[in-house]
């Protein structure tokens, strides 16, 4: 069987780290090293097509284990969401986990609960095992703005604790300025296993340590095609890796190599934006706690502190991967309804990226053959999934296949739609949900 590419070549190279987005992230990665494109014909246990969390998570997992490991991305490490996002950490997934329970019924949701903390446990593992250094901050806090949303946090939080999260607390009105000092918000949950990271230095940092185990990592290597073979064929312009397995996850970027599982995600485009750095005492007095922000809306806004004192204002939303043609206009105001004494403050980065999102907002792994495995569509809370589903593609290709089986076995079905309506018809209900948020029903 033979796939072919997308195309992401609109993604502007940066005069900053060239092959990135023009990013606050690029320009502040610690890590700038260009690694080369594959040459030639090579050989290894295992190929990854692309260098996001999820693959780099199964390489460091593959090359810990003692397998040799190629990565192949096609543009530069992390290029896609991985190093772009808005570095939450973010324990679960899209949907809470009654809401599995009532989709895939109780067992599942049973078993996805007991995963469900283990990626922000990888990531700190990683970080100390690795000395990796992405400015890793600990805790976040989920913003509410009416008893609805209170109420919804309240039960989630109780179907949480059943799983042994001992990290959440609700927090009043009167305590919500520990945490962010805006007027918006009636309340809402702290999660001390929560936290914020530099996304593109953790990625970058995994990245070495794959290759400190020996695993190779080419970039500028897109891979045009997947020969099905008791050992595959994956190739690129100018080269190719015979594998013994081939683990194919390119996310929003990479859906029509996997035309099985084209119609089963959408790109979906974020919008983020940095600031000057601020004062200190004002970035403190905004943030006090320094956790991540997210907002409880549909909708949702997302924002926190980074190193260098800057406010760092995610939030919109394009389905099918479409952006405002101005990114700031478009955040902006957002952040001057949160904190309106921004008004004056220059607006220094505006990016934006895209994730994958499946019909039911979880993610989507299985086998394409015996040798071909894919994994995508963390639906926009991808930082924690990413590394577990990572690790469980390694574990499957090392021969323990529970836990892929648990997540390969769920439904996914594709958007309703076609080609041509699937993305209107997702912006209808996406509109619906924001104006039962705006009207606090
Ligand atoms: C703007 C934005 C903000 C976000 N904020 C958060 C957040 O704060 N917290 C959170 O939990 N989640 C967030 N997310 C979601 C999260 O970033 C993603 O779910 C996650 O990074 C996806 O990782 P990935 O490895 O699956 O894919 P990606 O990081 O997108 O990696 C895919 C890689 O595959 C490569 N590729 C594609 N096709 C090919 C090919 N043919 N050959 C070789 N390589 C190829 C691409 O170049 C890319 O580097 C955000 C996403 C966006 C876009």
């Amino acid at each position: 069987m033979a796939f072919q590419t997308a195309d992401t070549s609109a993604a502007k190279p940066s005069g900053a780290n060239p092959g990135h987005a023009n990013s606050w992230y690029a320009a502040s990665a610690r890590d700038k090293r260009i690694r080369p494109s594959l040459e030639g014909e090579t050989e290894a246990d295992i190929c990854v097509i692309g260098a996001g969390f999820t693959r780099i998570s199964a390489a460091l997992e593959l090359a810990e284990r003692g397998y040799s490991v190629v990565v192949l991305e096609a543009e530069r490490i992390g290029f896609g969401a991985s190093g772009r996002n808005g570095g939450q950490i973010v324990n679960g997934y899209s949907r809470d986990l009654e809401t599995i329970a009532s989709c895939y019924g109780r067992e599942r949701a049973v078993k996805l609960g007991e995963m469900s903390l283990e990626g922000g446990e990888i990531i700190r593992q990683r970080v100390a095992t690795y000395g990796i250094s992405c400015d890793l901050v600990q805790g976040g806090f989920f913003a509410a703005f009416t008893d609805k949303q209170m109420r919804e946090m309240a039960q989630s939080k109780a179907e949480w604790e059943k799983h042994g999260h001992s990290g959440l607390a609700m927090v009043s009105q009167d305590e919500v300025s520990r945490y962010v000092k805006s007027d918006r918000y009636i309340g809402g949950m702290i999660d001390t296993l929560g936290g914020h990271i530099h996304p593109l230095d953790l990625v970058l940092g995994e990245a070495a340590a794959v290759e400190s185990l020996g695993g190779r990592i080419f970039e500028g290597s897109r891979v045009t095609g997947i020969e099905q073979a008791e050992r595959p064929v994956v190739r690129t312009a100018a080269g190719s890796v015979r594998a013994s397995y081939v683990l194919a996850c390119g996310n929003a970027y990479m859906a029509p190599l996997l035309p099985e599982v084209h119609g089963r995600m959408m790109p979906v485009s974020s919008q983020v934006m940095a600031t000057e750095p601020l004062d200190a005492d004002l970035i403190e007095s905004l943030l006090p706690a320094n956790y991540c922000i997210e907002d409880a809306n549909y909708i949702l806004d997302y924002y926190r502190r980074t190193a260098d004192n800057r406010l760092l204002y995610g939030g919109g939303i394009g389905y099918g991967g479409h952006d405002p043609k101005d990114l700031t206009s478009a955040i902006r105001p957002n952040m001057l309804k949160t904190f309106p004494q921004l008004k004056d403050v220059r607006i220094d980065y505006a990016w934006s990226g895209n994730f994958a999102l499946t019909l039911t907002r979880i993610p989507h792994m299985g086998r394409l053959s015996d040798k071909v495995y894919f994994s995508h569509g963390d639906s926009g809370h991808g930082v924690t999934t990413t590394h577990l589903l990572g690790k469980i593609l390694g574990e499957v290709v090392a021969g323990h296949a529970e836990r892929f089986d648990v997540w390969a076995s769920l439904p996914n079905l594709p958007f309703p739609g076609g080609r041509h309506f699937r993305v209107p018809l997702t912006a209808l209900g996406a509109w619906w949900y924001g104006l039962r948020d705006k009207l606090g029903l």
